[in-house]
């Protein structure tokens, strides 16, 4: 009875005889390949149950013959057994990298290498576990022959390379996270073939949708329902409420509110993003049905699962600290020192385009007294209360900072004077309208405000600016307070 079938490959006639001999002795059947090319070809027609491959081997040499045959799925459980010279060790670095499964140097003695051969004979068997060696490979090898497989596998390589490279590049490129997140889409989608892209991470329910092809925006909802589905398979909770999900859509052009013919359902690939072992959002490429966009995908996206994986969470990590620099924790609005920097640039870009801005200081009055009177705690509420009022004052473009402990500032891009008066007394009505938290009957404040404008005549660098509306904000106070001051 045969104890397996080996394929030994080596070009020299007197290895191959000794070798075959000792092989044969052991009762293994064997079968010879003089050359990397033939030893390929014999890998997987014959199936062996190991090989015994030369280092040095005409046409393809044993480092390429195993790297090939460990990286295709069909060949990759055969348990490689290099021949390799004499202890060199570039030969047990390469072998390394190429993923043989033992060395033996050559001139060995017969146990020796029967020793590792049943060793690996053995550790080859628990791979494959006892079935026979999966049958829909073998057919898809049968359609596309040795070679076009061989080249499908370069290809293959050289493309994960082409990719990682490109994501790579993202890494370092340290953008805000949801630009990171959608190009990330963006380069898969391309990969895949044009697709919808989404991201969610689960912690900070934090959802990117990247459109990619025409896509109806009822099969929107469609999407975000399996990617919810998919997120539930890992443990993720939506607590009931997909609404309370922070959606960030790019590609918006491609959305079309009706499309010819019937919405077809959709495939789709995903990966789990993982880091720190625990799984913290996923990755899904949609198209209409299309089992073939399914299964490529899913390869293409194995492939690169660990590099996404890296450059999201890397993003991610970037924009947490960054925003906890820049972030005032009780008001959670922009911090003084990150206020200094916008207004610095706000400044010179007024300079270089000649462009108008203003800005606002604030102060609420008499808040010694709110504090005196109901506690700081109360205190606390209402400056959380006023940012998010201020806020609602504002355009988009407007930024609000804590300027200080009841200080706030708020910077006006292409806002000239007169206008951010308007702003201004349009935020001091608000205050003068609203009930606080923070007592049971609530608690009323009023603020005061002064208003400066640049270019001005007797503004001539950034302290200045400040200090004129500091001024105007002093004024405000002096004659009555609950009013908003603008001096040209
Ligand atoms: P004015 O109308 O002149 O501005 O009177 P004011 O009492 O608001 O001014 P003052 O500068 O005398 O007092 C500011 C108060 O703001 C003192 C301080 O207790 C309070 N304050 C500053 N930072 C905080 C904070 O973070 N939380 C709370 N609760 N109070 C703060
Ligand atoms: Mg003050
Ligand atoms: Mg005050």
């Amino acid at each position: 009875m045969s104890e397996g079938r080996i394929l030994l490959a080596d070009d020299n006639k007197l290895v191959v005889k000794i070798t075959s001999a000792i092989l044969q002795d052991a009762d293994y059947d064997v079968s010879v390949a003089w050359d990397g090319l033939e030893a390929i070809n014999k890998a997987y027609a014959e199936e062996p149950d190991l090989v015994v491959l030369d280092v040095e081997m005409p046409k393809i040499n044993g480092y390429q013959v195993c790297r090939l045959l460990k990286d295709d799925e069909i060949t990759r459980d055969i348990p490689i057994v290099m021949l390799t010279g004499r202890d060199q060790q570039s030969d047990k670095f390469w072998g390394l990298k190429t993923g043989a499964d033992a060395y033996v140097t050559k001139g060995f003695k017969p146990d020796q290498l029967l020793g590792v051969i049943k060793e690996q004979m053995e550790a080859g068997m628990t791979r494959r576990g006892s079935e026979e060696r999966a049958r829909l490979p073998r057919q898809v090898l049968e359609e596309s022959g040795v070679f076009s497989r061989v080249i499908d596998l370069l290809d293959s390589k050289l493309f994960e390379s082409t990719i990682l490279n490109e994501l790579g590049s993202l890494a370092s490129a340290s953008q805000d996270y949801r630009e990171t997140v959608s190009t990330v889409l963006e380069i898969m989608a391309r990969v895949v073939g044009n697709a919808v892209g989404v991201v969610l991470m689960f912690e900070e329910e934090d959802m990117v949708v990247q459109v990619n092809r025409p896509t109806r925006t009822e099969s929107l909802a469609e999407i975000k329902g399996k990617v919810f589905e998919l997120a539930g398979a890992y443990g993720w909770e939506v607590g009931g409420n997909p609404d309370r999900i922070k959606v960030s859509l790019y590609g918006e052009e491609n959305l079309k509110e009706q499309m010819e013919g019937q919405p077809r359902p959709y495939s789709h690939a995903f990966i789990p993003l993982t880091a720190q072992k625990k799984v913290i959002g996923l990755m899904a490429f949609f198209q209409p049905q299309s089992p073939a966009f399914a299964r490529d995908a899913q390869i293409i996206l194995g492939l690169v699962q660990n590099q996404v994986t890296i450059v999201i969470d890397n993003a991610r990590l970037y924009e947490a600290a960054r925003q906890l620099a820049i972030t005032d924790g009780l008001t959670k609005i922009y911090n003084h020192r990150f206020f200094q920097e916008l207004f610095e640039k706000e400044y010179k870009r007024s300079d270089r385009y000649n462009t108008v801005f203003s800005l606002i200081m604030l102060d609420i009055d008499h808040f010694k007294k709110v504090n005196d009177t109901y506690g700081h705690l109360c205190g606390d509420e209402i400056l959380k209360g006023l940012a998010t009022l201020i806020k609602s004052c504002l355009r988009s473009m407007d930024i609000v900072a804590r300027y200080g402990g009841e200080e706030f500032a708020v910077l006006l891009p292409e806002t000239n004077g007169p206008e951010a008066y308007q702003t201004a007394e349009r935020i001091r009505r608000s205050v003068e309208e609203t009930t606080f938290m923070g007592t049971e009957a609530g608690l009323k404040v009023t603020v005061s405000q002064g208003v400066a404008t640049y270019p001005s005549m007797d503004i001539h660098d950034r302290q200045e600016m400040i200090a004129k509306a500091d001024g105007a904000l002093y004024e405000a106070k002096e004659t009555g307070r609950n009013k908003a001051i603008f001096r040209e």
